[in-house]
């Protein structure tokens, strides 16, 4: 089966969806015309369709190794890497003046969801990369920007992120790793990280390290955590890889999933380490890495959806049972659901990309506010859908799906891991339900005002489908009226149900535009049909789930856990 990136579908939300014309109308972004975009879009899914999918397999099949402290990475990824960094698809929205393309966010959404279709271990590796060159961009040193941009940027040199330790996962604040400082104004980094994605690899020259470390008396928890470049290879003077830093890769993890993807135990001894941004102030530079890495994870749930999809329907068209499957009701209901929910995820992400942009080019707080707030429904939505589509994908195969060879197993197992990865997706949604509802929820009340209005302007084209989009609206809006009135401890129990609720009344309002844009009998006016229709309703599940708080959950102790 021949992946195809989906150029035409992140082509139409672009254009009729969730816009990027008016990015494209700021002076920032003026370089992002139709042509660019096309162009982009086009080139981008020819790299992923023939270089990089027919690598997806193989890296399934031969795991990275490391060999001799060295990672080596599956056959076809070194040339896959070369080719990604020669087309200077790493630096789509870095900076030009370190060489970046300056494009808009919203175009490296698209991208890393063609990419995350072709091959998820592979992209792995310039989506921590690209979201360290964010971190450097905003919070280090001239120095430091002159000296790694530039190369992280061309793909010489590879980007990690190193935060999580045996104690200390989701509560980073509880990490132990330590910063000594050095008489030169270098800091002596010690610890051991874990999971490390592509902590080391052959595919680069130089891996640089973006570490959490804590220095000599720092505040406890997150107050006392400071950011370190630590890279593999020191440069030397001239800025190429001199001696080896006191680091190593101690083991490699044995996974579910993304066997391609090198997950390291790192040890950190005494490593020499450059501050970046002011001490004590990781944390905020590290959000700038990871509020980057969470949207383009949730672009990892789509692609490898959208990979999955289009697997399934090939074997639908072909398998005969009776007569060929894809004509039975339930195999057709499988196939239509899971291109909805790919449409309505993806237009999600695009969303959140354009409102990046948007808060970024122009300074608006309205726009940064919404880019904020669309961040962790863009990451849990699509990652939880990419399982759920990964899944429906195995059972539309019957008992090939089972059967590795068929590759639909794959699809699942790689998926399985962005859930929980970039802050699971529990923390997504209580950073919905807490700090991004610190402004009492006007941000979600001007989205969903935006919604009514939009559904209200549609009813005379499609009185059912509109009416439908502004009664899950509006049920969503007086719930978030009672939340924002609640305790955290209530928000928190009802913030997964509630932002799988937001999520699907946002999916029905782009198909709403989809079908608004085409017409009731388009093809997109169809899926739109099957999305609000079929999909949508569960928000009022999810919403009644969101509204019992938390009494409930603990009225059930943990003793009756265990009974
Ligand atoms: C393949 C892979 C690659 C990874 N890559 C990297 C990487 O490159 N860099 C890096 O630093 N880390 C990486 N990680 C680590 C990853 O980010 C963590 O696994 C993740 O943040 C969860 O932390 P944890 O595993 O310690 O789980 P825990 O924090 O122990 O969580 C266990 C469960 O408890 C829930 N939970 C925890 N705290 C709360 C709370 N306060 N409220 C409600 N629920 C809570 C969680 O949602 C989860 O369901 C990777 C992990 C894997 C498996």
């Amino acid at each position: 089966m021949t992946y195809r990136s989906p150029v035409t579908d992140i082509r139409f939300i672009l254009d009729h969806v969730v816009p990027l014309a008016p990015v494209a109308a700021t002076e920032l972004f003026a370089e992002a015309t139709p042509d660019m975009v096309e162009a982009i879009l086009t080139e981008g899914g020819k790299l992923c369709d023939e270089v990089i999918a027919p690598t997806n397999r193989e890296g399934d099949l031969t795991p990275a190794k490391l060999e001799n402290g060295v990672v080596r990475s599956p056959a076809g990824f070194k040339e896959a890497f070369a080719a990604l960094a020669e087309g200077g698809w790493i630096g789509i929205a870095a900076d030009p003046e370190h060489g970046g393309m300056g494009l808009p966010q919203a175009l490296n959404v698209g991208f890393n969801d063609m990419l995350s279709g072709a091959n998820l271990s592979l992209q792995l590796s310039p989506l921590l990369t690209q979201g360290q060159i964010e971190a450097l961009e905003h919070h280090a040193s001239d120095e430091i920007k002159a000296l790694y941009l530039p190369k992280l940027i061309s793909g010489e040199w590879s980007g990690t992120m190193n935060l999580t330790e045996p104690g200390a996962g989701s509560d980073v604040g509880a990490l132990k790793t330590k910063a000594v400082p050095n008489d030169d104004g270098t800091y002596a980094i010690s610890g051991q990280k874990i999971f490390i994605t592509w902590g080391d690899n052959d595919c680069v020259e130089n891996t640089c390290h973006l570490v959490l470390a804590r220095l000599p008396d720092a505040a406890p928890g997150t107050k006392g955590i400071s950011l370190f470049m630590v890279p593999k290879l020191i440069p030397d003077a001239d800025g190429k890889p001199g001696v080896a830093n006191s680091l190593k890769v101690v083991s490699l993890e044995h996974k579910l999933g993304i066997h391609g993807s090198p997950t390291c135990v790192m040890s950190y001894e005494g490593a020499t380490g450059w501050l970046v941004g002011e001490e004590n102030k990781g944390m905020a530079a590290m959000f700038t890495m990871m509020n980057n890495a969470r949207l383009n994870v949730g672009a990892q749930g789509i692609g490898v959806a959208e990979a999955a999809y289009q697997q399934a329907l090939a074997y639908a068209k072909d398998r005969v049972q009776f007569a060929p499957i894809v004509e039975h009701a339930d195999v057709r209901r499988m196939l239509a659901c899971m291109k909805a929910e790919i449409f309505a995820a993806r237009s999600i992400a695009l969303a959140c990309g354009v409102a990046i942009d948007m808060g970024r080019a122009t300074g608006d707080a309205n726009w940064q506010a919404r880019a904020a707030l669309l961040t962790p429904i863009a990451k849990a939505y699509g990652t939880d859908m990419g399982i759920r589509v990964a899944s429906t994908g195995v059972q539309v195969h019957g008992g090939m799906g089972f059967i590795e060879e068929t590759g639909a197993a794959q699809y699942l197992r790689d998926v399985r891991i962005t859930t929980i990865y970039e802050g699971t997706n529990g923390i997504q949604a209580m950073d919905l339900v807490g700090r991004k509802m610190m402004d009492e929820g006007k941000a979600a009340f001007r989205l969903l005002q935006e919604i009514e209005d939009e559904a209200q302007g549609a009813r005379g084209d499609f009185p059912v489908l509109a009416e439908d989009v502004w009664q899950a609206a509006e049920e969503l809006r007086e719930h978030t009226e009672w939340m924002v009135s609640r305790g955290m401890q209530d928000r928190f129990a009802g913030a997964v149900p509630y932002l799988d609720a937001f999520a699907r009344v946002l999916g029905g309002y782009y198909h709403l535009r989809a079908a608004m844009a085409e017409g009731r009998d388009s093809a997109r006016g169809h899926l739109a049909a099957v999305y609000i229709r079929r999909l949508m309703p569960a928000y009022a599940a999810s919403l009644a789930e969101a509204k019992e708080g938390a009494e409930g959950l603990y009225a059930l102790s943990v003793e009756d856990l265990e009974a």
